[in-house]
């Protein structure tokens, strides 16, 4: 076992169940989506603690659908939230369920609640209960329908559930106290009738269970032994234990709540994300803006960089928010270790080599990973046209720190030879549109044996070689830390300048053999994958996953000042 001082408080809690031996020592987890739409990364870190655990404890963790609410379910979600999970790393075996697939045995318990009397059918609708809910200083009204005969009751559930009445006419209703401290406690709406098909059940239901009452439900009949929700779930735990206690002989799971995931400069609620979606403002739930699974992974996000990024932010009881850049700070990390350099230019400007000569062509070795030796190397090819980034070249240099190229000035082409500049040519209205060099043959693979000093390196690409490639980078989707703070609409702080497309970038030939979600350095200018979707070896399309340079340790400083 790890040392006790490193465990969270939810494996202290599994600890000490095991030794005393709770639920026969089993550790049975779940996780619960509603596929009402795509995972993000909040959901990751749930998907990270349930499973994780599961592995840890040699327990099983269940990927249960709760689909309780047809209005907003699709298969899509469904076959998305399976994707996902199963590419960040967690598999549930044969352990896939449905909470639709409840739905009888959890009708025959409402039966047997009002056969104790312990629920009621209440016609009152939905607004008028919510009115007469009282508040935390003030009692709850008993509905006018709460002392129903239990005979009648069960006719009128019947009926519910046999079509009889339409939508929102008629509700079950737990019989608890409209007095209770716990506003959760105060009669909750158990059922409520909806006359929708169902993605599972089709037209077999009107009536569907709500969260409260199907929830714990669903654990009972899985034989879940902890299960794990978010904080806003803590003052629902009282009615969790509640119904299943009015069920003797039940199996009975232990509610544990943990602080959600939040994360600046995004939107993590499902509405919003939607929102996004359908009003186009993005390309779709994949988009690599988007903080949902999907989007990160077509970002260049790897799984091991998501897991890496849960396990650092922890699991505890206190609501925080972490920051965005510690989220690229993961992907910085592990991405170093793995990603082969490449070089490629994506502000592509002309640069002649006067003194090479025009047929020649030499095969320079480059490391695949200074990192990582067993990486490798590989060719690539130099020539007398190259392209090199508009950004290395100035008609002047600016002062005395400027190492980049400019008439007169000396750098380093990486893994090549020393280049000076000699001279440029314009277009008519003096834009720079060739930069005209010497090379020093004495200075192949990048060194001269008088050990003369150049300053500045750039990257390049043999123009004869290079492929031609869409380069596309991303920024924030939002541009405040809490978006719609100001003016209450999350929309009035999209970044407008998130995505800008390059369609005219050189990559080095190897790059064409890239795989779809390969990911690559490109030499000073960030970490980038083929795209999974558009990314064609006749068509090569690169992602900017994540910039080179670490912000993070900056924008906390600036954040705490
Ligand atoms: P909603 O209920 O608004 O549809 P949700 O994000 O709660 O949204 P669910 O599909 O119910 O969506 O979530 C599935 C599981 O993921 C739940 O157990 C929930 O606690 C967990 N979860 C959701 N968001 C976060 C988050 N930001 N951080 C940690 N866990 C989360
Ligand atoms: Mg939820």
């Amino acid at each position: 076992m790890e040392e006790t001082v490193s465990r969270h408080f939810i494996e202290r809690i599994i600890d000490s169940d095991i030794e005393t031996g709770k639920n026969g020592g089993n550790v049975i987890t779940r996780f619960p989506p509603e596929p009402n739409g795509y995972l993000h990364i909040g959901h990751a870190k749930s998907i990270n603690l349930n499973f994780g655990l599961a592995r840890q404890y040699n327990g099983t963790c269940h990927l249960r659908f709760d689909d309780t609410n047809p209005v907003k379910e699709d298969m899509e979600y469904i076959n998305s939230i399976m994707e996902d999970i199963r590419w960040l790393g967690f598999d549930w075996g044969k352990h896939l369920y449905f909470a639709s697939s409840y739905f009888e045995q959890m009708y025959a318990w409402a039966i047997q609640m009002i056969e104790t009397g312990k629920a009621y059918v209440d016609d009152l609708s939905v607004e008028e209960i919510r009115s007469m809910r009282g508040t935390l200083t003030e009692p709850g009204k008993e509905s006018p329908y709460r002392n129903r005969s239990v005979e009648e009751n069960l006719d009128l559930f019947r009926r519910m559930k046999e079509g009889e009445f339409p939508n929102g006419a008629k509700v079950l209703r737990a019989k608890i106290d409209m007095a209770s401290p716990n506003l959760n406690m105060r009669d909750p709406i158990m059922y409520r009738i909806l006359h929708a098909e169902h993605p599972k059940t089709g037209n077999r239901w009107c009536i569907y269970p709500m969260y409260d009452w199907a929830h714990g439900l669903e654990d009972s009949i899985e034989g879940i032994t902890h299960s794990i929700c978010t904080l806003e779930f803590e003052d629902h735990r009282p009615l969790y234990d509640w119904f299943i206690d009015q069920l003797p002989g039940v199996h009975h799971p232990q509610q544990i709540e943990f602080a959600r995931l939040n994360i600046d400069c995004t939107v993590m609620s499902k509405r919003k994300l939607l929102q996004l979606v359908t009003e186009k403002y993005v390309s779709g739930w994949d988009d690599p803006r988007m903080p949902t699974v999907s989007g990160l992974r077509r970002r260049g996000f790897t799984p091991e960089a998501i897991k890496d990024f849960c396990d650092k932010i922890g699991v505890s009881k206190v609501d925080s928010t972490v920051h965005y850049s510690f989220l690229e700070f993961c992907l910085r990390t592990d991405l170093n270790k793995r990603a082969q350099r490449r070089m490629a230019v994506i502000r592509p400007l002309k640069l002649t080599v006067v003194n090479y000569p025009e047929d020649r062509v030499e095969w320079m070795e480059a490391e695949n990973n200074p990192e990582n030796a067993s990486a490798g190397t590989r060719l690539i090819p130099f020539s007398r046209d190259l392209y090199i980034e508009q950004d290395d070249f100035r008609t002047e240099a600016p002062n005395k720190k400027y190492f980049r190229l400019a008439p007169g000035k000396e750098i380093r082409l990486k893994h090549a030879y020393y280049i000076k500049c000699e001279s440029y040519k314009t277009d008519a209205d003096g834009n720079v549109t060739e930069v005209l060099c010497t090379y020093d043959p004495a200075s192949k693979g990048g060194w001269t044996e008088d050990g003369r000093v150049v300053k500045g390196t750039a990257h390049w690409v043999s123009a004869r070689h290079a492929v031609k490639a869409e380069v596309r980078l991303y920024d924030r989707l939002f541009n405040a830390e809490e978006p719609g703070r100001q003016t209450g609409n999350f929309l009035d702080d999209l970044n407008p300048n998130s995505l800008e497309i390059l369609t005219e970038a050189w990559v080095e030939p190897s790059l064409a053999e890239a795989a779809p979600e390969e990911n690559f350095q490109f030499l000073r200018l960030g970490y980038f994958t083929a795209d999974k979707k558009d990314h064609t070896k006749n068509a090569p399309v690169f992602n900017r996953s994540v910039s080179l340079k670490e912000s993070f340790t900056k924008e906390v400083l600036n954040h705490r000042n």
